[in-house]
């Protein structure tokens, strides 16, 4: 592929955190889980080709929400996040594969689903930023974070889908 073939002359550090296998943490909020989009969501990352090795659905007790947004703590809106995140079960999901953190929050779109594109997730099921459907880690260090802060030991499985050759060379 040339386009690749050419960074891996001129930028190899670059091709190689770009093939990186990552995890990173997504989460289907509550409005999500009410509006009965879970299978929708799911269905888009698995569709794309990564591999889930953590799901549940969980009623997030607020210690947690606030941990999860600690970096949001400041914000205005933070209470009122709190209490959306904490208002009905969510689904919290690990996912893993190559460039999977930028990749899933290009799936997810813009934090506004006013500003998220068509295709998206955002952009095809949501309206406003204070319901927007989903969550996704936005660094490998904070997939890594958020991965061990919401799922125990024991409940993430690591293992090879037999589609694997097909999706990666
Ligand atoms: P993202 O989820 O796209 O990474 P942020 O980390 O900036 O976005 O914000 C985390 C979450 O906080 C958003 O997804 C959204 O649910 C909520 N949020 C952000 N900004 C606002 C806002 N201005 N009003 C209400 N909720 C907000």
């Amino acid at each position: 592929y040339k386009r690749n073939h050419t960074a891996r002359i001129f930028l190899p550090h670059l091709v190689a955190s770009m093939e990186e296998v990552e995890e990173t943490y997504i989460m289907i909020k509550p409005d999500g889980v009410q509006r009965g989009l879970v299978g929708e969501i799911i269905s888009r990352f698995e569709k794309k080709g990564f591999k889930l090795t953590g799901l549940k659905l969980f009623q997030c007790p607020k210690e947690l929400a606030e941990e999860h947004y600690k970096d949001l703590k400041s914000k205005s809106f933070f209470p009122k996040l709190i209490d959306y995140i904490t208002s009905g079960p969510v689904v919290c999901m690990a996912w893993e594969g190559i460039g999977v953190v930028a990749s899933a929050r290009k799936l997810i779109g813009a934090t506004n689903p006013l500003n998220a594109e068509p295709g998206t997730i955002r952009g095809d099921l949501a309206v406003q930023t204070g319901r927007n459907v989903v969550h996704g880690s936005d660094s490998p260090e904070n997939g890594k974070r958020e991965i061990a802060l919401w799922f125990k030991e024991g409940e993430l499985s690591s293992w090879t889908p037999v589609q694997e050759p097909w999706l990666t060379e």
